[in-house]
């Protein structure tokens, strides 16, 4: 595309920005479409900053857990899940979580605990709510952000309960808020070729605007990189917009790449994103997505010289210290699972921003 027909394929898009107009699905797929990546990284800085955005990035000094890695639903995309009968097969007790927890927590003082995990048809909803209330009696202190929107609808097929019953159950038992996963991309097409044993879209919808009710924040994710069309991009975008304006109840939004290591697309030759979708995907995030306060680069998933320049297209936190991942590692992610805060901070500060430690819900704990 020539640089004049480029330029003029995003004028009338950085006008709605600078007017503080909402874009819409074609400002989307022309943004997806665009290969003016310096154009796009501009914009959604722009973006940032007119909705009051400042020089502040954010990280959450987190333990990352899973609770089982035995799944009954097998997603083509997956590395991670097993069956109860593979050697590497493995669900943990409540009492060896908190183990566990208790000494990172020694360790690195974390203060959330993110973890999910597969939907084992092995255990039963007490088992859930088992981790819950025995990590929240240990580290009464520590935020648990615990189990995806699937794994919650796991729990009520497990148990008989509706949707908000099982949450209620987890949120008096110490839940805080829900990670963003299971989200993948909503479209029906793209859900049949990557993860047709997964529940239908609507139930995270439900299940996010039903903890939403509840006084339960959340989080929400795209897994891209794999069969989706950029239309089914922006729709996704668009659905969790709307989500959004209806209950207010996401703290942020993050991109998860897709990693063909280890499952049935790395047979296929399938590579990773290239960094120039990543940057692309946090940009138009950033811009679609006016509603939602926060933008992760998760740094586990691209790497710290990429997440440095998508701190300059629109993302304003990069995810946290991370003391334990499996999923992504399972997948090939390759990027140290340890970080320690004086990488971070040194990461964010070479990007020209403010390094800023927050507890899961952005309240800030300390500035560099
Ligand atoms: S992505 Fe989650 S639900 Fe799908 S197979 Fe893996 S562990 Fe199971």
């Amino acid at each position: 595309m020539a640089l004049l027909e480029r330029t003029e394929t995003l004028t009338p898009i950085r006008e709605k920005i600078e007017a503080g107009e909402r874009l819409d699905f074609e400002d989307g797929v022309a943004l997806m479409e665009s290969d003016d990546i310096l154009a796009l990284g501009e914009l959604a800085d722009l973006a940032r900053r007119a909705r009051g955005g400042d020089d502040r990035v954010y990280f959450v000094q987190n333990l990352y857990l899973n609770q089982t890695n035995v799944c009954r639903v097998k997603c083509k995309f997956c590395a991670f899940a097993v069956t109860r009968k593979q050697e590497d097969a493995y669900t943990y007790t409540p009492d060896e979580l908190v183990e566990d927890a208790v000494r990172q927590h020694q360790l690195t003082g974390f203060t959330e605990i993110h973890m999910v995990g597969g939907e084992s048809p092995h255990v039963d909803f007490d088992y859930y709510v088992g981790i819950v209330r025995s990590l929240h009696e240990a580290l009464p202190d520590v935020h648990l952000k615990l189990f995806t929107a699937s794994e919650i609808h796991h729990m009520t097929t497990l148990s008989g309960l509706t949707h908000e019953e099982v949450l209620r159950e987890l949120r008096d038992a110490g839940l805080g808020s829900l990670p963003g996963g299971g989200a993948e991309v909503f479209a029906d097409r793209v859900r049949r070729l990557v993860a047709p044993g997964k529940e239908h879209p609507d139930y995270w919808f439900h299940v996010h605007r039903t903890a939403h009710g509840l006084g339960i924040p959340t989080h929400c994710t795209m897994l891209y990189g794999h069969v989706e069309t950029y239309a089914e991009r922006v729709d996704h975008l668009l659905r969790l917009r709307d989500q959004q304006d209806e209950t207010g109840g996401f703290l942020a939004f993050i991109p998860l790449a897709f990693h063909p290591e280890n499952t049935v697309f790395e047979k296929r030759g399938w590579k990773h994103t290239p960094g120039s979708d990543d940057l692309k995907l946090i940009a138009v995030s950033r811009l679609l997505l006016d509603n939602v306060p926060n933008v992760k680069a998760y740094w586990i998933m691209m790497g710290l010289p990429l997440t440095q320049i998508a701190l300059h297209f629109g993302a304003n936190d990069v995810q946290g210290t991370v003391v334990r991942e499996e999923i992504f590692h399972a997948a090939g992610a390759n990027t140290e699972t340890e970080q320690k805060i004086d990488e971070l901070v040194r990461v964010i500060q070479e990007a020209g921003r403010i390094p800023v430690q927050r507890d899961t819900l952005y309240n800030e704990l300390r500035r560099w």
